[in-house]
């Protein structure tokens, strides 16, 4: 489903932010991908949603070959694909359901098709009931629920999500997981950036941990670790 081959990616020469990086994901696996900060978590996922491309190695997502995949190409392709950023960017002036009504609007969703889409979206992230609110009524965790809403408005097969607790306190962050997990039980293959250790930790799922551009671990049903990086911050 997602294949990365010996890949590069340099943002200024000489400096490889991703080195060699070299992953098969399957359709239908979770996979929380951890490491220090600067340790290419988000370049990766960049990568993926098309926001960066590599400097060289091979990438290819279900068919789509990312490499040879042409500028003009990458909107169709990313509607293929739900992005959860971890800053919330929904549009303020419109309500939580006329946020979803504009995405799908964007997607050139057939119109018979919106209402149903988003009032679905909304139901699985348990904000059926906020529909007609506006996003500045809404705590932060239910504002990240409707990014998520949003995301997946279209049914994509793949979740990639960028730190999506890391603003929320714990609850919400509990109340946002359960939300994937039950999308992934559902058949979206996810992956997820995070520093959450207690996330990792208590639902086990395969962990990719990086460091310096690398992967250093690669662990089915894994834990978080003492991130190296951490560990020589607690010599005394
Ligand atoms: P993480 O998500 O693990 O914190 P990032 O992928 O954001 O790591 O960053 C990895 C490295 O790439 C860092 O050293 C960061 O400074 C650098 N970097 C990220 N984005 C850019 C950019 N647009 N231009 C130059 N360097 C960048």
């Amino acid at each position: 489903m997602i294949s990365l081959t010996n890949v590069y990616k340099e943002y200024t020469e000489d400096q490889h932010v991703l080195e060699n990086v070299s992953l098969d994901v399957k359709q239908g696996e979770f996979i929380y991908l951890i490491g220090p900060s600067g340790a290419g978590k988000s370049t990766l996922i960049k990568l993926l949603t098309c926001e960066e491309r590599l400097t060289k190695g091979n990438l290819k997502i279900g068919n789509v070959d990312l490499i040879k995949l042409a500028d003009h190409h990458i909107p169709e392709y990313r509607r293929q694909i739900g992005i959860v950023p971890q800053d919330i960017v929904l549009l303020s002036h419109l309500t939580v359901y006329k946020n979803l009504v504009y995405t799908l609007q964007a997607m050139e969703v057939d119109r018979k098709l919106i209402k149903g889409k988003a009032l679905s979206a909304l139901e699985k992230v348990g904000m059926l009931s906020f529909k007609n609110v506006f996003p500045t009524q809404l705590s932060i965790g239910q504002q990240q629920k409707v990014a998520i809403a949003r995301a997946i408005v279209n049914n994509p097969k793949i979740i990639l999500a960028d730190e999506p607790t890391g603003n929320l306190d714990n609850k919400s962050a509990i109340d946002v997981m359960k939300i994937f997990y039950q999308l992934n039980q559902n058949g979206s293959t996810v992956l997820m950036a995070t520093h959450n250790s207690t996330i990792v930790n208590t639902v086990r799922y395969r962990v990719l941990e990086m460091k310096h551009g690398k992967v250093v671990r690669d662990q089915m049903e894994g834990t978080y670790g003492l991130a190296t990086d951490y560990r020589d911050m607690f010599v005394i």
